[in-house]
């Protein structure tokens, strides 16, 4: 029990860095001049440092009932769901698979795919920096004998993860002239396909595509022409793979 309520306080904490990690990453990578950890939080309004009791996940946002202290602007209600997610995650995982090597991988694609999803949503990018790590985890993951399947499944299936969609794009472009897929996604492929091999992968795949052609048909009835990003799909059903399978 106490190792539970371990995992989701930890959890809580790793979900308001993964907070961190979606708002700044985005920037950094568009050439603002700040990093994960400086300058320390703070209002995007009124720029006032948040105080330290603010910054406990969930209930910081709770005391504060969703607005700045200091000019009482909202703050979004990403920062408590993510934390909320985070927490449930940590426990679900810990409940079911006990505290050790077999939880710590998961939970590591884990924190991976959840910013993935929500930067891609946000800005329609798959950082490099979030995608290699995914792929690199998969493959070591599997090569010291604690993925889901054995390294050369891994090496194969990652590799069948970029090309496939690569190939995909290639026919799309020269048939209808038009950018499919992104790199981004392509490299995401490569690493859910190296944590989840190929059976899955192509399970995946075919999920994730139904689900997208489906959003895809409400999207451009509301907004007709408006581009989405794709990498939500793929990383939601491999989230669900990870949590129920
Ligand atoms: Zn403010």
């Amino acid at each position: 029990m106490f190792v539970l309520i371990l995992s989701i306080i930890v959890g809580a904490i790793i979900g308001s860095f993964i907070n961190v990690i979606i708002y700044r990453l985005p920037r950094i990578m568009a050439g603002e001049k700040i990093s994960l950890s400086f300058p320390v939080s703070h209002c995007p309004f009124c720029h006032h440092p948040v105080r330290w009791r603010h910054n406990i996940p969930l209930i910081g946002w709770l005391l504060l009932a969703g607005k700045c202290a200091d000019c009482r602007a909202a703050i979004s209600p990403r920062y408590p769901l993510i934390e909320g997610l985070m927490a449930i995650m940590f426990g679900w995982v810990i409940a079911h698979h006990g505290p050790g090597i077999e939880s710590a991988v998961i939970l590591f694609a884990l924190c991976l795919l959840v910013p993935l999803a929500c930067i891609d949503a946000a800005t329609m990018l798959l950082p490099d920096r979030l995608t290699w790590p995914l792929i690199i985890g998969g493959i070591v993951t599997a090569w010291a004998g604690v993925g889901r399947v054995g390294w050369q499944e891994a090496g194969i299936a990652a590799v069948v993860g970029f090309t496939l969609p690569w190939a995909l794009s290639l026919l799309f472009r020269v048939f209808f002239q038009r950018e499919g897929m992104g790199r981004g996604d392509m490299k995401l492929f490569a690493g859910l396909g190296a944590w989840m091999g190929y059976g899955m992968l192509c399970h995946i795949m075919i999920a994730s595509s139904i689900l997208a052609i489906l959003s895809a048909l409400i999207i451009l009835k509301v907004k007709p022409g408006q581009a989405f990003p794709f990498g939500p799909y793929p990383i939601l059903v491999a989230i669900m793979v990870f949590l129920f399978f």
